[in-house]
């Protein structure tokens, strides 16, 4: 049974400078994901030590933390049918050589850290990740003419 799920993205600061904002949320946009939360925005190291605290003990932390702090992000709240595991393939694998083509990362990128993204990995982190860059009021629920056909009921 598919469930309507929201996941966190960050357009990390290579596609920031690389101009690649409206790419990446136009891809979004055009699988019939809905954006209900959206925002620039400067990360600071303490969040960052949070949300990249399972890779706390590899020895390139301090550099990803480094250059997740070069620029803003683009943060977007999405939601969706599953919409967690539609956007991690959406997404595709962290080294952007091995990415299946088509996806975000193996059209766009070259290499890690800088491969564009940030995608939460479950649900449950999801709900977590959305908590630490949005305050409740950021993340509106709407109508949408389409929803009827990306939101399980349309013909
Ligand atoms: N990363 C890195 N070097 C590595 C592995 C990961 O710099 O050897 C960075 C990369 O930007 C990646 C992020 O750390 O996107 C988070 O790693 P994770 O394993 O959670 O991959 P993701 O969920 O982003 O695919
Ligand atoms: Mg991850």
């Amino acid at each position: 049974m598919a469930d309507i799920q929201k996941s966190l993205v960050l357009i990390k600061p290579d596609a920031v400078q690389r101009e690649l904002v409206g790419e990446v949320i136009t891809r979004f946009e055009r699988r019939g994901l809905k954006m209900v939360g959206m925002k620039l925005t400067l990360l600071d190291e303490a969040t960052l030590t949070e949300h990249y605290g399972h890779l706390a003990d590899k020895p390139f932390f301090a550099d990803l933390k480094k250059f997740m702090m070069q620029t803003p992000v683009v943060a977007l709240v999405l939601e969706g049918l599953d919409v967690v595991n539609v956007v991690r393939a959406i997404v595709g694998s962290t080294n952007p050589r091995e990415a299946d083509v088509g996806t975000i990362r193996a059209d766009l990128s070259m290499n890690v850290p800088s491969n564009i993204i940030h995608a939460s990995d479950s649900v449950e982190s999801a709900e977590i990740e959305i908590k630490r860059f949005f305050n409740d009021s950021e993340v509106i629920g709407y109508d949408k003419m389409t929803d009827k056909f990306h939101f399980g009921e349309g013909v």
